[in-house]
Order: structure tokens, then sequence, then C-alpha cells
């Protein structure tokens, strides 16, 4: 075998260079495009818009449509209003067990929990109550002091029970309302079916609600939070990455008689919308989680409401009382303007 010439060997030094240089070239993950892909559709009653970053194009696109339908299945479980849905067969049930997606029983599970937690301001089963009143119908009216009494018979958590996937209601009277956390699983459900599409950098945002996957490509997601009183203005602009950020406020669903405002968080303690927040706005790990405690923080009022949320590790809230004031949970002190 005659050796390489000394002409020969550089040349192939530089062809295993560049052969190396190819495998490399090759074999590196494919660098997100920054432009990210926007999509939105009319879900729940409000705008849910995604921002989702990644490739191919044809793979994300199916990922955010996959998304969506899937929050639509969520609604049509969840929706009082559609035929055969869950919570239309448990607002026809008596006492007996009805059978439910394994969805509706860990909303209502992870509903409960905040119920007991929250000593009753979260209640899952005011639906009673939000008929009488029909703040978000074109009827709304102030019912009066005995119809609210009737029609707080029935509410409580230990009056419902979720056994597997079938729900109990110990009281025929018991009309079960998923209105305080329905959005937030659904937006925590959207954001799992991207993930396990592979996405790693996206935003699911249902009129405010907000649920974030990774940070918006190499820096955080920038979030203003808006204020209760005056549209136009940012009361908090944070800087976060995958958490969920909800707000419950008094500002959004509501009607004015006689000088007062009536929207549509009500204090199961007294029947009537709570009183003390405008606005309480929460971080969470999780969406379903984060709306539950923001409508149950808001019920509590600023003192109760801040401390019941410090007592959850992994969540920070900022809550405007009745008064306009401002307070926060210490990982958000600083953050608010
Ligand atoms: P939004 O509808 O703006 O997302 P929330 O997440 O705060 O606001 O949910 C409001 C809904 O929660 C009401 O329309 C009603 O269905 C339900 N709700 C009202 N008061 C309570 C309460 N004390 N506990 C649990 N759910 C409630
Ligand atoms: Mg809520």
């Amino acid at each position: 075998m005659s050796k390489p010439s000394r002409l020969s060997r550089p040349f192939f030094i530089l062809l295993l260079l560049l052969l190396l240089y190819g495998l490399w070239i090759f074999s590196r993950p494919a660098e997100e495009p920054s432009q990210p892909l926007v999509r939105s559709r009319l879900l729940m009653g409000t705008v849910v818009e995604i921002t989702a970053f990644g490739s191919p194009p044809d793979a994300l696109e199916r990922a955010v449509t996959a998304a969506f339908a899937e929050m639509a299945r969520i609604e049509e479980l969840m929706s009082p209003h559609r035929t055969g849905s869950d919570v239309a067969r448990l607002a026809e049930a008596e006492t007996e067990p009805v059978a439910v997606a394994s969805e509706t029983a860990e909303v209502i599970t992870l509903g409960l929990t905040v119920a007991a937690r929250s000593g009753g301001a979260f209640d899952l089963c005011l639906g009673r109550l939000k008929d009488l009143w029909g703040i978000e119908t074109d009827h709304p009216r102030v019912p009066t002091p005995e119809e609210i009494q009737a029609a707080l018979e029935g509410t409580g958590q230990k009056k419902l029970q979720v056994i597997d996937n079938t729900i109990v209601k110990h009281d025929p009277r018991s009309a079960v309302d998923l209105g305080g956390i329905a959005k937030g699983f659904a937006l925590e459900r959207a954001a799992r079916v991207m993930e396990e599409a592979g996405i790693r950098h996206a935003a699911v945002n249902a009129g405010g609600d907000i649920r974030l996957i990774g940070d918006k490509l190499g820096g955080p997601w920038r979030i203003g939070v808006q204020h209760p009183r005056d549209s136009g203005k940012i009361l908090a602009r944070l800087a976060l990455q995958d958490v969920a950020v909800v707000t419950s406020g008094d500002y959004e669903r509501f009607f004015m008689r006689d000088g007062h405002r009536y929207h549509h968080l009500f204090d199961p303690a007294t029947g009537y919308p709570a009183d003390r927040c405008q606005s309480v706005t929460v971080v969470a790990p999780r969406a379903d989680l984060a709306d539950a405690l923001a409508t149950a923080a808001f019920v509590l009022g600023p003192k109760k409401g801040l401390d019941f949320l410090k007592s959850y590790p992994e969540v920070e809230g900022m809550i405007v009382d009745a008064a306009g004031q401002l307070t926060a949970t210490p990982g958000l002190k600083g953050r608010t303007q």
C-alpha cells in the first residue's frame, strides 16, 4: 500500500473538518423562529389568544389548534347552559351519584379544597344565587332578602362530594357552578396540550387570565395588570415565566343601581356581591389554582385574603381594596407601580 503523498494529507484533513462541520450543523437542534404564531378564538365568553414560538410552522399551527379544541371540550363539559354537560346534569340531579368526566371530578376536587381552606369563601354551589342576580344576563336585578336567603339553601362545600369520577350532591337544592375555576382549568389544559406537542415558549390569554409556558424566547413575558377603576391604566407590570396570572375583579361583569355596584363575585356568607375588594391578581404555578384563589381572596377581603394567599407556597398575589389601596405578597412587592 502506498503512503499518501505530502500534498494529499492537508486535503484529507480539510475534508474531515468539512465533514465534522456538516455533522455539527445538522445535528444542532433547530432554532426557534423568533416570530411567534398568534391565533385567537372566542371561547368561554371571552377572546382567547394563544402566542406560541416553535417550528416547523405546520406542527406549531396543529398544536395551537389542538389547544383551542381542548379548551372548547372543557367548556362543553363545564358549561351550565349546554344540555347534557356535566354541570347541567349535576343541576338536574337530586341526591343520586352523577358520573362525570375525570376532568370535572378533578376541578371539583380542587375547588372543594380551596373552599375548605378559605373557610367557605369559595363555594362551588352558588348556581342558584348566580341565576337569581342574573349579573351576566341582559336583565340583572337586586333580589329581595327573602329570595337571597332561599337561594343560599344548598350552598356550602359540605354539600358536595367526589367519589372517583362521580359527584354526589347531599342536598338536591345545590346548583353546582364552576364559573370561578373552569376558565383556569381550561387554560391549564391548553398549556398541557401544547407542552405535550413539544412547545416550550407560549402564552394562553383568556381575557387577561394568562398561562405562560417557558419564557418569551430569551426573556420573561411582561404582563400588565389592569387598574380596576381606570382601564387605560396599568396597576403593575410583572416579568414572569412558567406561571399563571389570574385576576378576579368587580369591574367587568357588573351593573349599577342607585349608585351601587353589583358584580358577579358573591360572598356566600351574605348572598350579596363581596364588597371588600376591587380586584385580586394571583400568580401561581397552575391556572386552575390561581383562578380559584383569586375568587376566594376577593371574597375574603384585603387582609384575610392576603394571609390566605400567603398560606400557599409558590403563590403570590396583589389586592386592591374597596378604597383603591394596593397590597401585595412579599414576592410581588416592588414590582407594582
Ligand atoms: P371571571 O368570570 O371574570 O373569570 P372569576 O374567575 O372571579 O371571574 O369568576 C367569577 C365567577 O365565579 C362567577 O361568575 C360565578 O360563576 C363564580 N363565583 C362567584 N362567586 C363565587 C364564590 N364565592 N365562590 C366560587 N365561585 C364564585
Ligand atoms: Mg376565579
